[in-house]
């Protein structure tokens, strides 16, 4: 068997850098529960991306939840979500007691739909807060919906899990609603092993979160609690992961783009292929490379079984939450844009320890089911 050839693996640094910061937490025993590195790696991710205050927690979805009650949303509220996304954007509305409405993409970012948000405000002028998704760190129409949600008086929430490093006009992807959330699983442009960030310009609501994230002690000595608590704040270990993870991840972006270059020049003229939609005013971070297939007679599965025959991970693009089991029965605003990207879609092997031979061997097996 070939070498395997993964999505998208964890890549640590060639220089040792996380090792380094774990290191100095095991020589200090700060092994837990938080310390230095939770803090610096805080203090690190906040300037990068130009924004007042961040909070580490365990993961992305539990940043999105906490965003969630940030924002006050509770039992029986609408919130607006992007149909076309991972379930781990949604599945925090449900964890407040909250409903969903999914709304639809455009082909244009492959985002929420700003014309759909619209409609969806109309129907609904009591929502309660907006998640919207950068997917595949691909920025949405960022303005017009900031604009839309100042307009109707209604908290952003942007999940950026997909898309840290992302620049929309010279901005990072994460800063422009009132909260923004980073992912550092497994498989995410850098990684923690596991792991989360809340961002927001609004320090009093991030300090908030930081007390609700480790079990809202009181200041009491004894334990008192006045509000429900939660177990979600990230580990010191895990942030000095984190923290060395933040020095390579330019360099990450740089290979994940070469790695789209290579695509779009090698696969971009075989009939019917469209690559994902990169527009002028987006900088992506590229962390998955995908590609649609609406005109072609090659399927996206054809696709998917001849890479695995060879040993090589690909990946069906994420199936729309209106089209989910679990989320079937809450309302959807769209027009099946979110549906056709889905079956028509695929995610190329983007993983960023992977050689020009190695791309040659996944372009050469896609390019024979032309032929
Ligand atoms: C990965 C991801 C999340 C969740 O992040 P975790 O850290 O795995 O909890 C949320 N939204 C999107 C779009 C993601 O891709």
């Amino acid at each position: 068997m070939s070498k395997r050839i993964y999505l998208s693996s964890p890549h640590m640094s060639d220089e040792g850098y996380e090792k380094a910061y774990i290191q100095e937490a095991f020589d200090t025993n700060r092994i837990a529960p938080l310390g230095k590195n939770v803090d610096e790696f805080e203090k690190e991710l906040a300037a990068m991306v130009k924004i007042k205050s961040a909070a580490a927690l365990s993961s992305g979805t539990a940043a999105i939840h906490m965003a969630l009650k940030a924002a006050g949303v509770s039992q029986g509220d609408i919130v607006f979500c992007q149909d076309l996304t991972f379930s781990a954007s949604a599945n925090p509305i449900i964890y407040q007691n909250a409903n969903p409405v999914f709304i639809d993409s455009d082909y244009q970012t492959w985002n929420m739909d700003p014309k759909k948000l619209e409609e969806a405000f109309e129907k609904y002028p009591n929502v309660k807060a907006v998640v919207v998704v950068h997917l595949y760190g691909l920025s949405a129409k960022i303005d017009e919906i900031v604009n839309l949600c100042k307009k109707h008086n209604v908290t952003l929430i942007e999940d950026a899990a997909e898309s840290l490093g992302t620049l929309y006009k010279g901005k990072h992807t994460g800063t422009f609603g009132d909260y923004g959330i980073y992912s550092f699983n497994g498989n995410k442009i850098i990684t923690t092993s596991g792991g989360g960030m809340l961002v927001s310009n609004n320090e009093e609501r991030i300090a908030k979160v930081r007390f609700w994230a480790t079990q809202s002690r009181d200041a009491a000595r004894h334990y008192q609690h006045s509000e429900l608590g939660y177990n979600y704040r990230m580990s010191n270990i895990v942030a000095g992961i984190g923290r060395g993870q933040l020095k390579v991840l330019d360099k990450r972006i740089e290979k994940k783009k070469y790695i789209f270059d290579y695509y779009r020049k090698e696969l971009g003229i075989l009939e019917g292929l469209e690559m994902m939609p990169v527009n002028d005013w987006n900088k992506p971070n590229f962390w998955l490379s995908c590609i649609l297939l609406r005109n072609s007679k090659v399927r996206p599965l054809t696709i998917i079984e001849a890479l695995e025959a060879e040993n090589i991970e690909s990946r069906p693009i994420w199936k729309p939450m209106h089209m989910q089991p679990f989320f079937e029965k809450y309302d959807y605003i769209g027009e099946g844009v979110s549906k056709e990207i889905f079956n028509n879609g695929l995610c190329l092997p983007s993983d960023t320890k992977m050689t020009d031979e190695d791309l040659k061997r996944v372009c050469d097996i896609i390019k024979r089911l032309w032929n």
